[in-house]
């Protein structure tokens, strides 16, 4: 490999959770994508796209930031994108080395017509297929891993799009949920493990794929079914047709979505998200309790953990801190020191609550340490007696490989440091983390099968569903994926 190639390939981090979504039969096929794709902004701020067909030709657009500064009512290009099918992608990046040509969904010109094209996941063999690309003549015009299945699709000697892309799938390992459109077509295809969701829903005579129900509910669309794992669906004038991509395996859906990623007011896999993260709460009280006076989650995503905590130990809840919800994900900031202050700008202490009591702090996971460490010292200047902190998953100790922006090992705290230890680095007076086997429980699983895990735990576990390329290790590494 010559340094061109792999510094083109390394120019932007490949790791993060995106949104999909699409709409095949509508007349207003890119409002109902541009409503979808603002319910699904918490799966990626840094950039969104949308790409739509109106029978004639293909329309797209792109940009940085949300989705409301570019599909929005006042936004000329709107009546440009016209269109009754589309498919739309929200991007998450953590670095500040994103580019505009990055920027989802892609839309080529193949043999067969137009092809459009939005991914949420991470490919793992995306680097080594794509260096056998190059080198046999391939041009990229992106540097993320989304581009090497245009590539193979490209390549396919196969008529039919459906077949182009089943075969290009076969030659790519690691997650991901796909939209894709063509003329005559959406498409929707699921990984063989189902690791990152992808759902199909129906609004009158149109179908939609989203990553998560909460957009469904938005357009007033109904839940129809997930896709299957190994599945593809393709939704033409004719309906929905499904072929397989993969034989049917036991499924590793992320279980980090439910404990954090997805929407509290999504159903993934047919269990509520909100439901999951309350069981999770209360197994969480069961596993640890100690005597105090009041639940304080940290918002937002401990909050429904805290209110599963308090139902479970009958210490009541109460918003001790309450977050300015006009700043932008903690993870988001590119350095240490822009995290740290993000975390007091988006965070304040309820004194009147807190002052005097003993208090127990409920948030969803400790990642690098820097949020819970901020909040603890946050509540002790507010006058709280003690804090003991309390996290509804177990120590996050690997990096993610399918998606889910982790730091490297080094700033995961929990692979660096034991129990006391953090306890000690965060300032608190107790700490307990929920039990792999105890999250498994409140997902109403008996315990993990250690043999057949029924979900990807691998940022708790190191049980990589899928192995990762030592490439793709080394790349993440260097990148802090
Ligand atoms: P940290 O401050 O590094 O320990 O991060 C922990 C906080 O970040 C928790 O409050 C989580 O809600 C949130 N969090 C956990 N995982 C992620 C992620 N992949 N992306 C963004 N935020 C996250």
């Amino acid at each position: 490999m010559s340094e061109t190639k792999h510094h083109l390939f390394e120019e932007d981090k490949l790791s993060e959770e995106c949104a999909v979504f699409g709409v095949f039969g509508s007349s207003e096929a890119h409002l109902l994508t541009a409503l979808g794709l603002h319910a699904l902004q918490h799966r990626g701020q840094e950039a969104t796209g949308m790409v739509t067909f109106d029978g004639n030709q293909f329309n797209e657009k792109r940009g940085l930031g949300h989705v409301s500064e570019n599909f929005n009512a006042s936004s000329m290009k709107m009546d440009e994108l016209a269109g009754y099918s589309a498919i739309g992608h929200n991007r998450y990046s953590t670095t500040g080395q994103s580019e505009f040509r990055n920027i989802q969904p892609f839309l080529t010109e193949l043999a067969f017509g137009e092809f459009a094209i939005a991914h949420n996941g991470n490919l793992t063999n995306a680097e080594r297929v794509r260096r056998t690309l190059v080198d046999t003549g391939s041009l990229f015009q992106s540097t993320t891993d989304t581009e090497t299945i245009i590539h193979l699709v490209a390549r396919s000697r196969r008529s039919k799009p459906e077949e182009r892309i089943k075969e290009a799938l076969l030659q790519i390992e690691g997650a991901y949920a796909l939209v894709a459109l063509t003329k005559d077509m959406l498409i929707g295809v699921r990984d063989p493990l189902g690791v990152r969701p992808l759902i199909l829903g129906q609004l009158n005579q149109s179908y939609i794929l989203t990553s998560e129900t909460c957009a469904l509910d938005i357009i007033g669309a109904s839940y129809v079914r997930d896709i299957d794992p190994g599945e593809m669906v393709l939704i033409d004038k004719n309906g929905v047709r499904s072929i397989r991509i993969s034989e049917k395996t036991n499924s590793r859906f992320c279980i980090f979505e439910y404990i954090y990623f997805s929407r509290p007011d999504s159903v993934i896999e047919r269990k509520s998200v909100y439901g999951a993260r309350k069981m999770i709460g209360a197994e969480l009280a069961r596993e640890s309790h100690i005597i105090a006076d009041l639940v304080i989650p940290v918002p937002d995503s401990g909050v429904p953990a805290a209110l599963g905590y308090a139902e479970e130990s009958g210490i009541p809840f109460e918003l001790g801190i309450i977050r300015n919800h006009y700043v932008g994900r903690t993870f988001i900031q590119p350095s240490q020191d822009a995290r740290s202050s993000s975390v007091m700008m988006k965070h304040n202490a309820n004194t009147e609550i807190i002052a005097g009591k003993d208090i127990i702090l409920v948030d969803d996971s400790i990642v690098r340490g820097t949020t819970s460490r901020k909040i603890v010292k946050m509540m002790r200047e507010a006058g709280a007696k003690s804090v003991h902190m309390r996290i509804a998953s177990p120590p996050t100790i690997n990096p993610c490989f399918y998606g889910v922006d982790t730091p490297d090992k080094e700033n995961l705290i929990a692979a660096k440091l034991n129990l006391d230890n953090i306890r000690n680095e965060i300032e608190a007076d107790s700490l307990a983390f929920i039990s792999i086997d105890g999250l498994y429980r409140a997902m109403g699983e008996n315990k993990r099968n250690k043999d057949a895990p029924q979900y990807c735990d691998a940022c708790f576990t190191g049980d990589y569903p899928i192995a990762p390329s030592r490439d793709f290790i080394s790349r993440s590494k260097k990148d802090g994926i």
